[in-house]
């Protein structure tokens, strides 16, 4: 392709909200433009890297032994009511009617579609398992739509569904995905960990979350270095911390004016923050209370706590007339005297505490010498491990002391059991004549949130480097002074060579200054730049500019073409 029928404008600028490098970075090179919040065109050079990283994800898909499908975007209400999501997915999901006012939404994921596309057809386990994917547009009212690409309410997502008979059979499907997703991102040039996640509004069984390391990420991993173990934040399990026995001294209620925080009651009674014990109360769409307690310096894990209280989607903050119902009001509560209008959730290290401070469940109150093995009425709360993981807690798997680090989810893979299936009725005959109920699981690829990832991690001042799989343009061919017919001929030569051999190539034959054309190859960020001076026209010496380490290489003409196709397979 040739510069100057490409449309491919570069700005100086980048727009005011964009936040991120990766976000900037696409605007300046020219690779989306946005229509409205969370809404974006693909240009020329973006929809190139898109389609090549679909491409990747076709290959390993087709390799693992999906098949690819297309189902629509419009979705009945009804079988979303039927699996019990109609409710359940809130907000984000865009809804719509038609003309007939029947309810429909764009399909924020196809779990439902899917199952019903299949259920009348698939009845026999010879037909298992099967694997079908598709690579279409999601949608997603994103409550805060930003950083570009990265949180659209519009995106282009890999969806892969498969169904076997057993569980068994659909752990191996988990494993196939497992790696085929470990090759995709791999490719892709990105440095990722998979690591263990909860499974979100999805439910079901085990999950991973393939996520590219890279401090701006939006999510926050707890990793260990001595063994293998990695999870998100909202997943990492705990152990329980014990707390060196101490003699229980009595229960005392004493006054803390103004202390309605923890920092502020730690100062007052001069105590040591793991001394105190402290509070978050959330309610549920039923509205109903729900009140966790973890130790002072730990951070309560809503998913965690989400996870223990028997049906509820959704933690709101809650509203102060419901903790005063309780027998409680903000600032000061502890499960000491509340009544039965709380469901209360006790971290387990909290359990461990000895002559600790909570709330006395009054204004400017505190208790002191709070033992809550002995002090919480054991029938009222529920014990569990609802904190959030912290650098320095020790790894569930081996005891060492986890790191923290941030990552972007590209990907996640789902067992989903019979979750869609029963809900749906979706079933099957077995060897053995019996009826039974596929076991699911769902896999999805985020194709723009993967380009921006990739962005994110491979930059520098001038701009995006890319990996040569996902680059737009493996290699551009720059006459500096393309006015200059023996240079542009030079190129052109170069440029029709290359593209013999395979290469994916572009010519920048554009009548530009050299210096704007360098900066915009920089900016875009082709692996490899050829550049046509008149040094080149009288020595015959090619000179090539590595992107990823600024490096100039210079090669005699005769051995250009397969000098970069060697160089290229180093990239
Ligand atoms: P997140 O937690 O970031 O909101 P998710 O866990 O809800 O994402 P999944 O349902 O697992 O997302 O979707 C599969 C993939 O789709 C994600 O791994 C991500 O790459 C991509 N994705 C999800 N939401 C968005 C979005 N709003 N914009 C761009 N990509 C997205
Ligand atoms: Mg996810």
């Amino acid at each position: 392709m040739r510069a100057t029928q490409l449309y491919a404008p570069t700005l100086r600028e980048s727009p005011a909200e964009a936040e991120l490098v990766s976000h900037k970075l696409m605007y300046r090179a020219g690779l989306i433009r946005k229509a409205a919040g969370g809404l974006y065109s693909y240009l020329p050079l973006g929809w190139r890297t898109m389609k090549k990283i679909m491409q990747i994800i076709r290959e390993e898909m087709d390799s693992a032994g999906g098949q690819e499908i297309l189902m629509p975007i419009v979705q009945p209400a009804e079988i979303w009511q039927t699996s019990g999501r109609w409710a359940v997915y809130g907000p984000e999901m865009m809804r719509l009617k038609d003309r007939h006012g029947r309810e429909f939404a764009l399909g924020p994921t196809h779990e439902e579609m899917i199952t019903t596309l299949i259920r009348d057809e698939v009845r026999s386990h010879k037909q298992l398992p099967l694997m079908l994917y598709q690579i279409q547009n999601k949608y997603r009212d994103e409550i805060r739509p930003r950083f570009g690409l990265m949180r659209s309410r519009e995106f282009v997502m890999k969806d892969l569904y498969s169904f076997d008979k057993d569980v068994d059979g659909m752990n191996v499907s988990y494993q196939k995905m497992y790696d085929a997703y470990t090759k995709i991102f791999t490719r892709c040039g990105l440095k990722f960990r998979p690591v263990e996640a909860d499974n979100g509004a999805i439910g079901g069984g085990h999950s991973h979350e393939f996520t590219v390391l890279a401090p701006s990420g939006e999510s926050s991993i707890a990793y260990c270095e001595s063994c293998d173990y990695a999870a998100s934040d909202e997943k990492a399990e705990l152990k329980v911390i014990t707390a060196d026995v101490e003699e229980l001294k009595p229960l005392e209620k004493v006054s803390t004016p103004d202390c309605h925080t923890i920092e502020l009651v730690k100062n007052f009674l001069n105590v040591p923050i793991e001394k105190t014990i402290k509070a978050v109360a959330f309610m549920d769409d039923d509205e109903r209370l729900i009140l966790a307690f973890v130790r002072g310096d730990h951070e309560v894990n809503e998913i965690k706590v989400l996870n223990v209280v028997e049906g509820a989607n959704h933690l709101y903050m809650a509203e102060e007339k419901l903790i005063n119902a309780a027998n409680s009001c903000a600032g000061f509560m502890s499960p000491i005297g509340l009544n039965d209008k709380a469901i209360i959730i006790v971290d387990q290290t909290v359990m461990e505490m000895y002559n600790a401070v909570a709330g006395a469940n009054e204004v400017d109150a505190h208790f002191i010498n709070v033992t809550p093995r002995r002090d919480f009425d054991a029938e009222k709360i529920h014990v569990a491990d609802i904190r959030m993981v912290q650098a320095g807690d020790p790894c569930p798997k081996c005891g060492k002391p986890l790191h923290m680090t941030r990552g972007i989810e590209v990907g996640q893979v789902f067992t989903l059991g019979k979750k869609y299936s029963q809900a749906l009725n979706a079933t099957f005959l077995d060897e053995d004549g019996s009826t039974k109920t596929f076991e699911m699981g769902c896999y999805g690829i985020g194709v723009g949130r993967t380009m921006a990832a990739a962005i994110e991690q491979n930059n520098d001042a001038d701009g995006i480097i890319w990996n040569k799989n996902i680059a737009p343009f493996e290699v551009v061919v720059v006459p500096v002074n393309a006015k200059d017919s023996a240079q542009l001929e030079f190129a052109e030569k170069i440029y029709d060579e290359l593209k013999s051999a395979g290469v994916d190539v572009l010519l920048d034959d554009r009548k530009e200054r050299a210096g704007v054309k360098f900066k915009d190859c920089d900016l875009i960020g082709y692996p490899l730049r050829v550049t046509v001076s008149p040094k080149t026209l009288q020595s015959g010496n090619v000179e090539v500019k590595v992107r990823h380490s600024g490096e100039f290489m210079t090669f005699a003409r005769a051995d250009v073409i397969k000098n970069i196709l060697e160089l290229l397979k180093t990239l």
